[in-house]
């Protein structure tokens, strides 16, 4: 059992050939590259676990074809991830859903017996987006139940910021991906730990270049509230473990202890 937080990130899904700069706002027109779908495993001092994002349904699950494709293996497919890091899904009271677009947001039947954080402003846009976000959220599509509905009765909507979820585990509003997209801040012994969810997809987001400091993604809702959320980072964050980076997955484990 560990002694402080720890956070484990896994794979669950790759997008293939996917168009670079839909994660760098007006950078790398025409670029493609591989990017993983990540959720990730908060494990407190106590044992318990809490998990980040429920990820995206399988390429064979039916409403895979109202989104992108993914590639997945049998080990990236939630349950099997999961327990390979000896998380039995049943056995998980909490989950946080940083936002609720589809690669984030299905697989919540799979955790029957938690219950679900989520901003409430995000729970509201959910349900009526701005349609240029209709397709992230699978609203709008005849006879189809977009994929978070399944955690509905579970859900917990909570407003802006959330201290200590557990000991040294904090919500944090970081809206401008979606109007109500959250990171999760797990204080760790080498340093405050950001999940940051889509705010920053890959780790040149954050680090930004010559022109500007944190680079948004393209896919956004609000560019002002989300150099806030940039800036609210910067104050309170030392280490950023990107959504759809590979970077994050070089070590199964943070902090990293060297
Ligand atoms: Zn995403």
């Amino acid at each position: 059992m560990p002694k402080y937080p720890m956070i484990r990130p896994i794979v669950v899904g790759v997008f293939p050939d996917f168009e670079v700069s839909l994660f760098l706002y007006q950078r790398r027109q025409g670029q493609k590259a591989d990017f993983p779908i990540l959720m990730y495993v908060v494990e407190l001092e106590d044992g318990k676990k809490i998990v980040v994002d429920t990820g995206p349904c399988g390429p064979e699950d039916p409403s895979a074809r109202h989104h992108m494709p993914i590639r997945r293996t049998p080990e990236m497919e939630p349950r099997a991830a999961l327990e390979n890091l000896g998380v039995r899904p049943e056995d998980v009271e909490t989950v946080v859903l940083t936002h609720l677009h589809w690669d984030h947001a299905s697989n919540c039947k799979l955790f029957p017996n938690a219950t679900f954080f989520v901003q409430k402003a995000e729970l509201q846009c959910s349900l009526a987006p701005n349609p240029v976000q209709n397709g992230q959220y699978e609203v709008g599509i005849p006879r189809h139940m977009p994929p978070w509905m399944d955690a509905f009765p579970q859900m917990q909507p909570i407003e802006g910021d959330l201290h200590d979820l557990a000991r040294g585990v904090h919500l944090i509003g970081l809206p401008g991906h979606t109007p109500g997209s959250m990171g999760v801040l797990v204080e760790t012994r080498k340093g405050v730990h950001l999940i940051p969810g889509d705010h920053i997809p890959l780790m040149a987001n954050w680090e930004g270049d010559q022109k500007l400091k944190h680079i948004p993604g393209s896919i956004h809702i609000n560019l002002d509230d989300y150099h806030r959320s940039f800036l609210k980072i910067e104050k309170v964050a030392d280490v950023i473990l990107p959504s759809h980076d590979f970077i994050t997955v070089r070590y199964p484990c943070y902090p990293v202890m060297e």
